[in-house]
């Protein structure tokens, strides 16, 4: 199998990009990865001629009091698991930002201000601002993205409807743990315990998706359902919305989302259900 390229500067990439021809997936990350990013790194290596998988932990994207600091950066270790990927770009921050006072973006209200927006101030707006940049500097043909972050999945899809970007984001299921829990980078940080308490949070949403099969269609009853499962557990947000991310009161097939993120200890967990 082949090892991947290290590109470290936008010069690189850049330079890389112009010597390849044929189509480029795209797999933006912040590293330390786990089977979730493999998942999305397998669908871009069966539908592109040549795969891209950037490592950044994007400091624009993190809040003053959040984790930046900590995140866990294993480089090596992640050039080791993405064997077979052509290129991985793994810049220094001062290569992506080398500009004082830089323009930013906003999603709209609706979509960037609550759930995630609402709770961690100013997290889309450095979410759109580092992925427009990688877009820019890679010209990908598809761009591939976990469902796991639906807000920011489905915000990025806006960001590229209205800037007509040229490239095709590609949605990917989302991959979970033998015990159920969704795959993240942040689960390192859970102690024994609190992965245990954890558990009723895939397992809530299984019992959700179980009463709408059965035809409950009621989000206000789902909703207490719900509550109730996770009593133990600290719920920033159980939500009923639609793919515009706006609240629903009856469950419409194929077009709801369920989103769910909850304190364990110190660690925020997101998970969610398309229903
Ligand atoms: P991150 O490194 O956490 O920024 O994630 C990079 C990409 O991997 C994003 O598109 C995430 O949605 C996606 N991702 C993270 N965890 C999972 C998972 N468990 N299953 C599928 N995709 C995931």
């Amino acid at each position: 199998m082949k090892t991947p390229i290290l590109l470290k500067t936008t010069q690189e990439l850049k330079k890389w990009r112009e010597s390849i021809t044929g189509s480029l997936g795209f797999v933006p990350t912040m590293g330390a990865l786990h089977a979730g990013h493999l998942s999305l790194l397998q669908a871009s290596k069966a539908q592109n001629s040549h795969t891209l998988l950037s490592i950044f932990v994007n400091p624009t994207q993190f809040g003053a009091n959040e984790d930046f600091g900590k995140y866990p950066r294993t480089l090596e270790s992640d050039i080791a698991l993405a064997q077979g990927v052509d290129a991985i770009f793994a810049p220094e921050i001062s290569e992506m930002y080398p500009n004082k006072d830089e323009i930013t973006l906003n999603p709209p209200k609706s979509m960037g201000s609550v759930y995630e927006g609402a709770i961690r101030e100013g997290h889309f707006a450095g979410v759109l601002q580092v992925v427009l940049k990688l877009f820019n500097l890679s010209s990908p043909t598809r761009a591939y993205f976990g469902k796991k972050d639906a807000q920011q999945l489905l915000i990025l899809q806006k960001m590229c409807k209205d800037f007509f970007l040229p490239l095709e984001i590609v949605p990917c299921e989302i991959v979970r743990d033998t015990d159920g829990l969704a795959l993240s980078s942040r689960n390192v940080y859970l102690s024994k315990e609190e992965r245990a308490l954890a558990l009723s949070i895939p397992q809530t949403l299984q019992k959700i998706a179980s009463l709408i099969a059965q035809g409950e269609s009621d989000v206000a009853k789902l909703y207490d359902f719900g509550m109730n499962e996770l009593k133990d557990l600290q719920v920033d947000y159980l939500a009923f919305c639609n793919h515009s991310l706006e609240p629903i009161k009856s469950i419409i097939p194929s077009q709801t989302l369920i989103l769910l993120t909850c304190k364990v200890g110190n660690t925020r967990l997101l998970d969610n259900l398309w229903i």
